[in-house]
């Protein structure tokens, strides 16, 4: 598995041959083999990986925070909902989230954990989304995942050798 400072650029270098590799399962694989493929090794390469010690996810994107639950976090960091609007939010992307002010995420904290803890929003709880049903149709935000998260970028290229992709 690549360190996580490395996979930004690694993937940069391999952009071509993966794009190439997507129209490759676009045009060749079977959506529910493809999915069992991509869950099996999510949960294969997840089961020891300790994501404290990598928090790209966090370190890369700002913090997306649904609107249903800012009252639920303001009232676990024991804030109003204003406070928690005012200090670590800003305005809303185009599917109705709030965005954190900044990136890396706000709620980072330095060991690694979120400062939201269990109340973490569920897009968090579940990125790369490598777990995720029709992956066929959602190659493009694999491919985004790939040059962010050390575990995407692994299954990436174990599907490569899987299928006998050679570019
Ligand atoms: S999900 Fe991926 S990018 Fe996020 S912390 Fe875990 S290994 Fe790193
Ligand atoms: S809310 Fe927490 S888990 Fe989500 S990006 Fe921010 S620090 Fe990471």
């Amino acid at each position: 598995m690549l360190p996580p400072r490395k996979v930004k650029f690694e993937a940069k270098k391999r952009e071509r041959e993966n794009l190439e590799f997507r129209t490759f399962l676009k045009c060749n694989a079977d959506e529910k083999e493809l999915d069992e493929q991509f869950a099996a090794l999510h949960e294969e390469l997840f089961e020891n990986y300790d994501c404290n010690k990598c928090r790209n996810c966090c370190k890369m994107y700002h913090g997306s925070i649904p609107t249903a639950e800012i009252e639920k976090d303001a009232l676990y960091l024991g804030i109003s909902s204003e406070n928690f609007i005012e200090q670590y939010l800003q305005g809303k992307d185009s599917e109705g989230n709030y965005q954190t002010k900044n990136s890396p995420c706000d709620f980072l904290q330095t060991d690694g954990s979120c400062k939201l803890g269990e109340c973490k929003p569920e897009n968090c709880k579940n990125y790369p989304y490598t777990n995720q049903p029709e992956r066929l149709w959602s190659l493009y935000s694999v491919l985004d995942a790939v040059g962010v998260c050390p575990v995407a970028f692994e299954i990436y290229e174990r599907l490569k050798q899987e299928y006998g992709f050679r570019k």
